[in-house]
């Protein structure tokens, strides 16, 4: 590249960073730590809360959330990748990390090492690489066993464990850190769920007796994600596996009460257009809105490939100093249409909130997905990197006349 272009590029992105944003998601770090906290005075002292920040903090940004998460309480991280971990590691925090992923490949498991990064596996192939790995290194290479209980996705035959156990206890360059497994459906209340969250526990139960009857020690034992976590306490074993009540959202209604949470994240966007509409006019591709006043329309900077789910078209609502505005038309790529014609205040420049608080009303990710018949979950992880995720400092410069609402 010759000079002049690097120079034209650089004062494009300083342009490009004067502008205000479009769009954007506000991180509530705070919201984060109490989070951590209030989660960290239900599980008691002798449970660690380990802070599950894969798929980039459910999408609030990893390592924001992993900081705010250790100072909240949480003392582990769960990730899903080498690279969501490696990613912590470079940004400096020195928590235990668990890999929460299967890596099979020897040169997975030897970044593990060489980052610290604990590694799960589900059987003997993955112990004896690390064991080859480690050996002669000089200090053991921390991993842990995961045990399938009735997921049928990742671990060993919980039937395995105890064999397992002492076969890796063997191993002297490899340290067995932990034994865990996973529960398939905790957020179903009791009777919902068959008595599967039950029979997984006993499953995983009869292990752990089997392995003291042999004196053979497994690390920390853990079981529950967030559901399995507000659920019951007899779920919660040395450590919880905590990802979307982190972030402040139930994994169902009937646990929205156990302890309280703070939604972190906040979803902002700018009107581009005011449009003026006459009676009986289609909005947006296939018209799958007509309008049946004189209108007027607003345009907003967002679209479904920023993350905002294309089923929603016609059935988000949107907040505006504390009033609630409809979408209508199918929502485009990078585009929707609100109905102002009731909120003669919104203009070009004007933000609007998708999702988070606006004085009383809340609209939550788990309005999104039950209205599109997926799951909060799903809603968290799929805004996109276009979207840049900012502080609430940051949010303020972007909207400072609508952070009085
Ligand atoms: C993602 C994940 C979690 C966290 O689940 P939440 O329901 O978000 O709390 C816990 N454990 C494992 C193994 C996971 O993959």
């Amino acid at each position: 590249m010759t000079q002049a272009t690097e120079t034209s590029w650089s004062a494009q992105a300083h342009e490009a960073s004067l502008a205000r944003q479009r769009a954007w998601v506000e991180v509530n770090t705070g919201a984060i730590s109490a989070n951590a906290r209030s989660l960290k005075r239900c599980i008691g002292n002798g449970t660690e809360l380990m802070a599950v920040v894969k798929a980039d903090g459910y999408g609030h940004g990893s390592i924001s959330v992993a900081r705010a998460a250790l100072a909240g309480g949480a003392s582990q991280c769960g990730v899903a990748t080498l690279s969501e971990g490696i990613e912590l590691r470079r940004a400096g925090i020195e928590a235990p990390i668990l890999v929460l992923g299967n890596l099979t490949q020897v040169e997975e498991l030897r970044s593990c090492l060489h980052w610290q990064l604990m590694p799960t596996i589900s059987g003997m192939r993955e112990a004896l690489l690390c064991q080859n790995l480690a050996s002669g290194q000089g200090r053991p290479m921390a991993l842990q066993l995961k045990l399938d209980t009735g997921m049928a996705r990742l671990g060993a035959d919980w039937q395995e464990g105890p064999r397992l156990v002492a076969a890796i206890t063997e191993l002297e360059a490899v340290q067995l850190a932990g034994l865990y497994s996973h529960l398939a459906s905790a957020d179903a209340s009791a009777d919902a769920d068959d008595g599967l969250t039950d029979q997984q526990q006993r499953l995983f139960e009869t292990v752990l007796q089997a392995l003291e009857h042999q004196r053979l020690p497994a690390g920390i034992r853990h079981l529950a994600n967030s559901a399995g976590t507000l659920r019951s306490p007899a779920l919660h074993y040395d450590l919880v596996r905590v990802g979307l009540a982190l972030y402040g959202h139930s994994p169902a209604a009937h646990l929205a009460s156990v302890t309280p949470l703070q939604g972190a994240m906040t979803l902002h966007a700018r009107v581009s257009l005011i449009r003026e509409a006459g009676s009986g006019v289609g909005v947006s591709y296939g018209h799958r809105f007509r309008t049946s006043r004189p209108s007027r329309l607003a345009v907003v900077g967002i679209g479904y490939a920023d993350g905002v789910p294309r089923q929603l078209s016609n059935q988000l609502e949107v907040l505006f100093a504390g009033q609630r505005l409809p979408q209508v038309g199918a929502i485009t790529m990078d585009q929707l249409v609100l109905d102002a014609t009731d909120c003669p205040g919104l203009e070009v420049g004007s933000v609007v909130t998708l999702l988070g608080q606006e004085g009383s009303e809340q609209i939550t990710p788990t309005d999104w997905s039950d209205r599109c018949q997926t799951i909060p979950w799903e809603i968290l992880c799929g805004f996109k990197h276009r979207l840049p995720r900012l502080t609430a400092a940051q949010a303020a410069w972007e909207a400072p006349g609508d952070r009085a609402h």
